[in-house]
């Protein structure tokens, strides 16, 4: 059995869908289960109607999800599936314009956005399944929160791999020995009371790798729509270069900092069954793609020890100095136990003997957390900065390393320097402007184009 996860692209339009029913085909004697996330967009358009909602402009929010279900019809015609969302698509209609009303007669917002969002995987995955059938595939849909028990933080709820180890197999099982596809729902779960909830934004690549992990998979393959995992954004650098096998820190690592290719979670459940990964490209579903193993043996490519340059935006830097007494010991646990008590996660941490520089990239408890670390001494904070990643190989051991990554930046002023603990990672804090540039910068004194 394999786990094919589609990304947004992947299951865009009519071609995207067509393509996606032609690399099943070519794996059924695989036994695939399918994944889907929503259609290119969709998620952030309907976190739109809720922000549109919640600000007060309620007739926009109308149209816009008229027009969201009508891309949804059409695209479902032009599959020659008109059927497909038969009887869905309207009730559906009707439930979130009730849930958005209910958000303006003040209704708590998490659960309703939780609510909203999860149709746009629920639509994409009716119109997979129509399309499969109607392409010959046998093919099922399954309502994954089923199986995809989670608590009830809402936006980032987390999964009881228990109840999903148990469910999973008993679901999709029986589906997959009768020869036929199960086409299910990334990013979605439901509470032990039935109430929708999603695992953070681009969780559908961590839900894969926990049905994965659940099936006992062969494999896991995360269908995008770029040939893998690459030395830099491509989007950023052109001519980023494929790195063909990745370790399962390695690829976390790089996903942390901003390699949205694939969730930062969704090595954890694969990483103790040993699944492997595959990243491969929906658009050119030929190339050998990325492949991500546990204890993959890291090579160098091109002679470099560096393997990839990751970016991050919209990241906040705060900087804590001691005041007072210095009572280090002290001050650095009431300073994590305060981040801690507003469930806020930190990227990178950097110390002194008197103060402390933490980036966060989710600012909506800063002001709370900064009231807090003030009673610890005197607090600053500055947006709109980025982190830069660069993950290689031994780069703590490596002589020079640190000198070629800041000369390559200069004169680009870097606020914070980070080096994790794994050896593999040197970061750094810069404003989010510079960013690209010293993305670029750095890619070409690592990869240095060869002259043809
Ligand atoms: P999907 O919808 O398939 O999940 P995403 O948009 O979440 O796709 O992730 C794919 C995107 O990740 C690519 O289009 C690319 O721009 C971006 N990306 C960022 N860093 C990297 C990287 N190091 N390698 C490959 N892609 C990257
Ligand atoms: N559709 C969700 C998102 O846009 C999940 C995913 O694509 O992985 O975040
Ligand atoms: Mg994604």
């Amino acid at each position: 059995m394999i786990v094919c996860k589609f990304g947004g692209t992947s299951v865009g339009d009519r071609a995207a869908i067509e393509r996606l029913v032609g690399i099943v085909h070519g794996r059924l004697a695989s036994r695939p289960v399918v994944v889907v996330s929503a259609m290119s967009g969709v998620t952030n358009a309907l976190l739109g109607l809720v922000e549109g909602t919640t600000g007060g402009d309620r007739e926009s929010a109308r149209t816009r999800l008229s027009e969201i279900a009508a891309r949804h019809r059409s695209t479902a015609a032009e599959l020659g599936v008109p059927d497909a969302l038969e009887g869905v698509l309207e009730a559906d209609v009707a439930s979130i314009e009730a849930q958005l009303d209910s958000l303006a007669d003040g209704a708590a917002v998490d659960p309703v956005r939780d609510a909203i969002v999860s149709y746009g995987e629920l639509w994409s995955s009716h119109l997979v399944a129509a399309a499969m059938t109607v392409a010959g595939v046998p093919s099922r849909w399954i309502d994954v929160r089923t199986v995809m028990r989670t608590d009830a933080r809402f936006g980032r709820a987390v999964v009881d791999r228990q109840v999903l180890d148990q469910a999973a197999p008993a679901v999709f099982g029986p589906i997959v020995e009768a020869g036929v596809v199960p086409v299910t729902q990334g990013f979605l779960g439901a509470t032990a009371d039935g109430r929708p909830t999603t695992l953070g934004r681009g969780g559908s690549d961590y839900s894969a790798s926990l049905l994965g992990a659940a099936l006992g998979a062969e494999r896991v393959e995360i269908w995008t729509d770029v040939d893998g995992l690459m030395t830099a954004d491509p989007r950023v650098v052109p001519n980023a270069r494929l790195i063909e096998v990745a370790s399962h820190h390695e690829a976390a690592e790089l996903a942390t900092f901003g390699a949205k290719v694939l969730h930062p979670s969704t090595y954890a459940p694969l990483i103790h069954a040993r699944i492997p990964c595959v990243i491969l490209n929906s658009f050119a579903p030929g190339r050998p793609g990325t492949t991500i193993l546990a204890g993959a043996s890291v090579l160098p490519i091109e002679g470099s020890p560096v393997r990839s340059i990751a970016w991050k935006k919209g990241i906040t830097l705060i900087n804590v100095r001691a005041t007072g007494m210095l009572d280090a010991v002290g001050f650095l646990r009431k300073l994590f136990e305060a981040v801690e008590r507003h469930g806020i996660s930190v990227d990178v941490v950097a110390t002194s003997e008197v103060s402390v520089s933490l980036t966060i990239d989710d600012p909506s408890r800063l002001e709370a957390l900064c009231r807090d670390l003030g009673t610890l001494g005197d607090v600053t904070t500055a947006s709109g900065r980025a982190i830069v990643a660069v993950v290689g190989i031994g780069l703590r051991t490596e002589p020079g390393i640190a000198g070629r990554i800041f000369s390559a930046v200069n004169p680009i002023n870097i606020e914070v320097i980070s080096q994790g603990a794994s050896a593999i990672n040197m970061t750094f804090v810069i404003r989010e402007d510079q960013a690209v540039g010293a993305v670029q910068l750095l890619h070409r004194e690592f990869f240095p184009e060869v002259a043809a």
